[in-house]
């Protein structure tokens, strides 16, 4: 069997792998980046609505089922550059809260054991790695910040403009979201339209493909094995460490062997990398004494919100540019019922069409037509009973349980009141579940207790002294926001850590 060796091996180049490599890179250490796909094609079916949704040309053709057996593609993107190729593009920081411990109707949303103090210096490294955008000053929950957002916010186009007037009519304030777009003078971007949930042709998008991964290859100490899908990592004799990643590609299986593991695979296929490396000595899965891999697997309750207004038309290109969180902390009388509101990207009849077959092409353009499009995100609570796990023949089960829903639904509820005052009589809603596991996270968790925790505050095994699981994998809670940067935040801050322990 062909064996690569290396002095760190990362598997998957997404936000959590690439931020780590980044780190690295040039501190003399011969760094081996794994990743089961392939470069994204540029090509034109990337902004096309047809090609994207209808017929999923760009999803995993894998199989994931229920626990009542049920079969679906899931909604998973395996490219260089991870999830964020399709990612929408908002960069928030969590709030100090999300990392304390808080109740929702009675159940608990447990404490990181890292602070918003800790991640801050890296938030504003992650900031200015993905280009973000924003205006500091106007988000009313917005945390400590040690630097002005590194470019200007995206300005509003007129029909979001006049929905966040009205918004400020209601009492509320809405403000620039901050997102990852080379928008402006010398930008490549063009407001083509297609954004969240597309791929972008003319690298505007701030991924970690083109922000962070294509940089990275000029380096002379990173090499990067496309096609490369890790089947399992193989420990030692007696468990502790680990030695070598079993790689399959085009039909044949391959080793890589190196003294130190970063495994960012995603949160749900680190977790299922984990169990499938059961072993003697560890026959739960690496990392698993705790019992805990591949559990408390959350994706935000996600619902999208269809403003509809017949007598008004919104052409806008990118909507993506206003948020409301005078709701984070908790409605008026009824503090769990809580989240964010954002706007959601250009919804075309297409892409409503793929979720609603029966309804007729017409009636869907007209929607995307006259209405605006709201997400409405608020945080799932862990439980340990919501988890994926392998079946016999590397079936995997996914038996996903929201917690919060009932706390969510009010907060929908108390939205589509908002809109309908902000003049769309029609308020229609959409859920997104988990086929579409765009916000996976919690499968490997981060805790100070070996006993209830799979990783310390550094991502580091507690088991295993030379692996590092850098994911969204690690979130003991989701809080209520996008999560890619507070990934990315953690990310950085862990690769600064191994530069400085462990590289040459
Ligand atoms: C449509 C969509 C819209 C989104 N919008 C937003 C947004 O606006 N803002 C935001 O913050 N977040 C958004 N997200 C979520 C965000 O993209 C993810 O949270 C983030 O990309 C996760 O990063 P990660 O490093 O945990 O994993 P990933 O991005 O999933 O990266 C994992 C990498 O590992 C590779 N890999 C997987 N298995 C293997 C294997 N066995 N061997 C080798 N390589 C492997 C994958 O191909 C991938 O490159 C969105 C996601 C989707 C799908």
């Amino acid at each position: 069997m062909q064996s690569i060796k290396a002095d760190v091996i990362i598997i998957g180049t997404g936000v959590g792998g690439s931020a780590v490599a980044h780190q690295l890179a040039g501190s003399g250490a011969r760094i081996l980046m794994l990743e089961r796909g392939d470069f994204l094609a540029n090509e034109p079916q990337n902004s096309d609505a047809e090609s994207v949704f209808a017929q999923a040309r760009y999803k995993t053709t894998d199989l994931w089922q229920d626990p009542a057996g049920r079969t679906y593609r899931p909604g998973q993107y395996y490219y260089v550059g991870g999830h964020t190729k399709f990612y929408g593009t908002a960069m928030f920081r969590f709030r100090e809260s999300d990392f304390n411990e808080t109740e929702m109707d009675h159940a608990a949303s447990p404490a990181w054991p890292v602070s918003y103090a800790d991640l801050e210096p890296y938030y504003a490294a992650a900031e200015n790695l993905y280009g973000v955008r924003g205006d500091q000053g106007t988000d009313p929950t917005e945390p400590p910040r040690s630097a002005p957002f590194p470019h200007p916010a995206i300005p509003h186009e007129p029909v979001i403009k006049t929905l966040s007037g009205r918004l400020r009519d209601l009492g509320l304030t809405p403000f620039p979201m901050p997102a990852a777009v080379d928008y402006g003078e010398g930008g490549n971007c063009r407001r083509c339209g297609t954004c969240d949930a597309f791929a972008c042709r003319f690298d505007a998008k701030g991924d970690a493909d083109v922000r962070i991964m294509r940089p990275l290859l000029d380096h002379p100490d990173i090499r990067l094995e496309r096609n490369a899908k890790v089947t399992r990592l193989i420990a030692d004799r007696d468990g502790r460490r680990i030695v070598a990643a079993e790689i399959l590609r085009d039909g044949e299986t391959l080793r890589a062997e190196a003294p130190l593991f970063v495994l960012s695979a995603g949160a749900i296929n680190s977790a299922l990398i984990l169990l499938r490396s059961a072993c003697e000595p560890m026959p739960d899965g690496l990392a698993n004494s705790s019992g805990v891999v591949g559990r408390y697997l959350m994706n935000h309750h996600l619902t999208g919100l269809m403003g509809v207004n017949p007598l008004a038309v919104n052409d806008t290109k990118f909507p993506k540019t206003l948020s409301v969180n005078d709701f984070y902390h908790g409605l008026p009388g009824d503090p769990d019922a809580r989240g964010n509101m954002q706007m959601l990207g250009n919804i075309q009849g297409a892409m409503i069409r793929a979720t609603y077959p029966a309804m007729p092409r017409l009636a869907a353009n007209w929607l995307a037509r006259h209405s605006v499009d709201v997400l409405a995100m608020s945080e799932d609570l862990p439980d340990a009973c919501s988890r994926v796990r392998m079946l016999a023949g590397d079936r995997v089960e996914v038996d996903y349980r929201p917690g919060g829903t009932a706390a969510h639904d009010r907060f929908v509820t108390h939205l589509r009141r908002v809109l309908r005052r902000a003049g769309f009589p029609l308020v229609l809603r959409h859920g997104f579940g988990i086929e579409a596991p765009s916000h996976q996270c919690g499968t490997v968790r981060m805790g100070d207790d070996p006993a209830s925790s799979a990783l310390d505050s550094l991502c580091r095994a507690h088991d295993h002294p030379n692996l590092h699981v850098v994911d969204a994998g690690f979130f003991p809670s989701s809080a209520a926001l996008n999560p890619a940067l507070t990934i990315a935040a953690q990310a950085l801050r862990v690769g600064a850590h191994l530069r400085d322990t462990h590289a040459a």
